[in-house]
């Protein structure tokens, strides 16, 4: 007579729910359909575990092997469920120190040539010597070009180019890959833009970089693909739900879009934040002399990236915080990180400012008409400057403040309807500069941008009143 042996019974799986990332690999190891998605947030990750009907298991063990989480599943010990994952199995086998942070490397570049070449296709080459090796975006005139030279370089450089299929599905590939730790991008215009900004809020929320190159066009709606500065208020006051600040960088030329797309990477990556360049239809499609840098980056990899290897596996990237306290230090975290941008990243060009009596405002294309105003109505004998905010957010309050020091009034021109006087008006109230000078504008709307001649007619015809 054979004599029957008990069959040994095997442990079961054991969930720590508060390191399982609900990747769902367990789910799909589980022969016999124990496992299922969570529906209820951990308070602890932010994230839903999955859950597991222990009475439908039979201890097989593959949802042990398949979880890449060194305490997500654990097997259960002689029948006590697991309390303290450190008792029971020892120290975590990774964790977030172990994570080292590799630093950028600027390699050297060989003496090149100036390139012709429109403005979007200079901030495409730009991210490129930045070290940006993915692309997410959605085609919109007047950016695509951008769009378009990244899918040509990316490929030769080992990178990833990814038309999504929305600005919405695009910002949130952007919120991974830069939760990775990788540089990455988007091209779109104002429509496209609006479109992105929750993303950016969950950006901003979970500390993740990223730069968002927005070639403004003419609105409101879909309105034009002529250039406009309707999109100021949103990228310096609007970036989504919340407390939301990011520093935008407003080129005017076609080397500037090369060299503040190369800077909004080093900040974006510098402050864990995103990084707006607020350019417009001209000076996206803008043909221009562009003389390449002399350095190019390699980039590192941040020791807190969500990199998906062992070393970088403890790390989370998430905007979530469900407990009022907490959320409110991690409010007054990123408000001493706008301090420190507000502190450090003010930036502006003053022509002619040291003694000028009106000083003009202008910035991206309409500065350069009021450049070319500047220099006539200098001739004419008129003291006029131009003052050009380069970071609209933050405001270059403290080089303002000098460039008006002799003037008599602030002449604000604009293709808008006052969004950058608007900047003006509350960096100096915040400022405490109360009894500012007065503020005239010269404005044009819906894609048609103040001329130099507009400009020097009203100033000279204001100055003949007088
Ligand atoms: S031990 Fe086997 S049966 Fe039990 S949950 Fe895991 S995979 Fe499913
Ligand atoms: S495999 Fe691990 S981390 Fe992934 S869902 Fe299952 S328990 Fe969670």
């Amino acid at each position: 007579m054979i004599k029957a042996t008990k069959q040994k019974e095997r442990p079961k799986p054991f969930l720590f729910p508060e390191f399982c990332k609900a990747c769902g690999r367990c789910i799909t190891a589980c022969p016999k359909n124990c496992i299922t998605f969570g529906d209820t947030i951990n308070p602890k990750s932010g994230l839903m575990p999955v859950q597991i009907d222990m009475e439908l298991c039979n201890g097989c063990g593959l949802c042990l092997s398949a979880c890449p989480e060194p305490y997500g599943l654990m097997p259960q010990v002689d029948n006590h469920e697991p309390i303290d994952p450190k008792t029971l199995f020892g120290e975590k086998n990774s964790t977030a120190s172990k994570a080292v942070r590799v630093p950028d490397e600027v390699l050297p570049l060989p003496d090149m040539n100036p390139l012709i070449i429109k403005g979007t296709y200079a901030s495409a080459i730009g991210a490129a010597l930045a070290g940006c090796r993915h692309f997410f975006g959605y085609p919109i005139t007047p950016s695509t070009e951008g769009a378009e030279l990244m899918a040509k370089i990316l490929p030769e450089l080992n990178g990833v180019f990814v038309q999504a299929v929305s600005e919405v599905a695009t910002v949130n590939m952007m919120y991974g890959c830069g939760g990775a730790g990788m540089r990455c991008m988007t091209f779109t215009s104002s429509p496209g833009f609006s479109l992105m900004l929750e993303g950016i809020s969950y950006m901003i929320g979970a500390e993740v970089p990223g730069v968002f190159v927005n070639v403004m066009r003419g609105g409101p709606g879909l309105g034009n693909i002529a250039p406009e500065q309707g999109d100021i208020k949103l990228a310096c006051r609007g970036l989504g739900h919340g407390n939301t600040y990011a520093v935008v960088l407003a080129p005017s030329t076609p080397q500037e879009m090369l060299e503040l797309t190369m800077l909004a990477f080093q900040l974006s990556f510098k402050y864990r934040h995103p990084v707006i360049i607020l350019a417009d239809g001209y000076l996206g499609q803008m043909t221009g002399k562009v003389n390449l840098p002399k350095e190019m980056v390699k980039p590192g990899l941040p020791d807190w990236a969500v990199f998906g290897d062992e070393a970088h596996r403890a790390n989370l990237i998430c905007s979530i915080e469900l407990s009022e306290q907490d959320l409110e230090q991690h409010n007054l975290h990123l408000m001493e990180k706008y301090d420190r941008m507000i502190s450090t990243e003010q930036r502006a060009d003053c022509y002619f400012c040291d003694d000028a009596e009106i000083v003009l405002v202008a910035t991206n294309t309409p500065s350069r008409m009021a450049k070319g105003a500047v220099e006539e109505l200098r001739r004419a004998g008129i003291r006029v400057g131009l003052f050009r905010p380069i970071s609209l957010w933050p405001f270059p309050i403290d080089a303002f403040e000098q460039s008006i020091s002799e003037a008599r009034k602030i002449v604000v021109v604009e293709a808008g309807n006052g969004q950058l006087e608007d900047e003006i008006r509350l960096a100096m109230s915040k400022a405490g500069i109360m009894n500012y000078l007065p503020i005239e504008h010269i404005q044009r709307y819906g894609g048609v941008l103040p001329s130099k001649q507009a400009i020097v007619d009203q100033i000279l015809a204001k100055e003949v009143q007088q």
